[in-house]
């Protein structure tokens, strides 16, 4: 009995000791400790999702490079008179640019003819290069789409179209720029084997509302 009684003594002081030994050891300083430095302001820049970088001029600026109309939908969020841009009803294959940056936004593989008199696709070709944002204006509440490098007004989209997004994009003429498959090859003759696979188009349905 007397043996085991001092044993258990003797463990509970070791164990005591142990631990006061292991508190103090925590509390001693590290060499590692001291060459730990506060995070600094650079790491911010790779915080950014957008990788698109940002055109940015002053009106003044935009008004030399667009024309008075291009400058009123672009800058201004202003609105054709409908099926009287130049491509409400135009069919070449190619792609659709930006009128303010270039920025390529549209195929005319995803064209389609929604009969609201403004081109509309059903999606762009990459869903970085616009952006969408809440429209109250006219009374009621529309999805605005803006190029994502320069903030150009482009137009607005609406879930009234055909697969396979169910997405209209109804973009003002005025505010692109289209250039032919043609023109592309010829500016860069790679790829000549490439080939994209547009999805069956669907004919519109009538009576959609307009931009
Ligand atoms: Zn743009």
């Amino acid at each position: 009995m007397k043996a085991e009684c001092s044993n258990t003594i003797a463990c509970v002081a070791t164990a005591l000791l142990v631990a006061a030994l292991g508190c103090d050891g925590k509390s001693w300083p590290t060499r590692s400790a001291q060459t730990h430095q506060p995070p600094k302001a650079e790491s911010k820049k790779a915080k950014g999702p957008n990788m698109t970088e940002k055109l940015i001029k002053t009106d003044e600026q935009w008004k030399q490079i667009l024309t008075p109309e291009q400058y009123y939908i672009t800058r201004q969020k202003g609105t054709e008179a409908p099926f009287t841009g130049k491509y409400w009803d135009f069919k070449g294959t190619g792609t659709y640019y930006c009128v303010g940056c270039g920025n390529e936004l549209f195929a005319s593989e995803t064209k389609f003819d929604s009969g609201c008199g403004w081109p509309s696709f059903y999606a762009p070709t990459d869903l970085n290069s616009t952006q969408e944002s809440i429209d109250t204006s006219l009374s009621r509440v529309r999805t605005e789409i803006t190029c994502t490098k320069c903030g150009a007004h482009l137009g607005h989209v609406f879930k009234d179209g055909p697969r396979p997004t169910g997405l209209r994009y109804c973009i003002n003429s005025a505010a692109l720029n289209f250039q032919s498959e043609k023109d592309k090859k010829a500016d860069s003759p790679t790829d000549p084997n490439q080939k994209s696979s547009p999805p069956a188009k669907e004919p519109p349905s009538p009576n959609q509302p307009n931009a």
